[in-house]
């Protein structure tokens, strides 16, 4: 019989519009699983909303990489950069522009809101050496702290820092830094250092987005550029240009024109 409520979601493949409408969620982790691999699915074929996608990802490093840049700020610079790219696409006439700046932010704000006690426990400690958290500095002989979205972790040359879940581990080694995107997808926006994760990760670089779905991946990344190797296991690399796979033993270099 025909039903008022509202139709199921639908498992239908995103068009440009929709796809770009969903990005800021992607930034702040509010995306479910599913919208997830819509998004993905939408971004491996259409190069127009990658390039986006890298070119947001770029400023979500800068900001990582500046330790000066706390929280609230991150967020504003976030917000007001996707404002800009909007009223650029508005001459795109649908859906209207006041629509999307004024009606999709307030969505995405009570998204939020709803997710947010959802957050995993993933938690950071120092196994040598200190980091800061924010405006903390915190030793190895301190017990664990946990992660919240929008933290900043920043190491000192002498320090390994392990962030971690019951499934997942990132390490830090040397002097480095990186923003907490989003604890539950273990998603990060990687600044410089050295670093290992373990289990399914997403690090955003300046240069491209990297997704571990298993295994064991290194990343090595300077201001310039950057190195990735996967050990073992799945892992891919979206940039501007093409998605490409790892493939185990071969390191592929990230930077500028790459
Ligand atoms: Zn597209």
């Amino acid at each position: 019989m025909f039903s008022l409520r509202p139709a199921p979601r639908s498992a239908a493949p995103l068009d440009c519009s929709q796809a770009l409408a969903a990005l800021p969620g992607l930034w702040s982790g509010a995306l479910e699983l599913e919208d997830l691999r819509r998004l993905r699915a939408h971004l491996n074929g259409c190069a127009e909303c990658r390039a986006q996608y890298v070119r947001e990802s770029q400023t979500a490093s800068a900001i990582a990489r500046d330790g000066r840049v706390g929280r609230a700020e991150a967020l504003r610079l976030a917000r007001r950069r996707q404002l800009v790219s909007l009223a650029r696409a508005g001459r795109d006439p649908k859906p209207r522009l006041w629509v999307r700046t004024l009606v999709l932010p307030a969505f995405l704000i009570v998204l939020l809101a709803r997710q947010t006690p959802r957050e995993s426990f993933a938690q950071v400690e120092a196994q040598l050496g200190q980091y800061r958290l924010g405006e903390r500095a915190l030793f190895s002989g301190h017990r664990p702290q946990r992660l919240l979205r929008g933290d900043q972790v920043l190491t000192e040359e002498t320090a390994r820092v392990r962030l971690f879940d019951e499934s997942g581990e990132l390490t830090l080694s040397g002097a480095g830094g990186l923003v907490v995107e989003s604890p539950a997808q273990r998603r990060y926006l990687l600044g410089a250092g050295k670093f290992e994760a373990r289990g399914a990760h997403s690090f955003t670089t300046p240069w491209g987005v990297l997704e571990l779905a298993s295994g064991v991946l290194e990343l090595d990344m300077g201001a310039s550029g950057g190195r990735v190797e996967l050990r073992e296991g799945a892992a891919e690399l979206t940039r501007a240009h093409g998605v490409c796979l790892l493939v185990p033993g071969e390191p592929v270099t990230l930077g500028a024109g790459l």
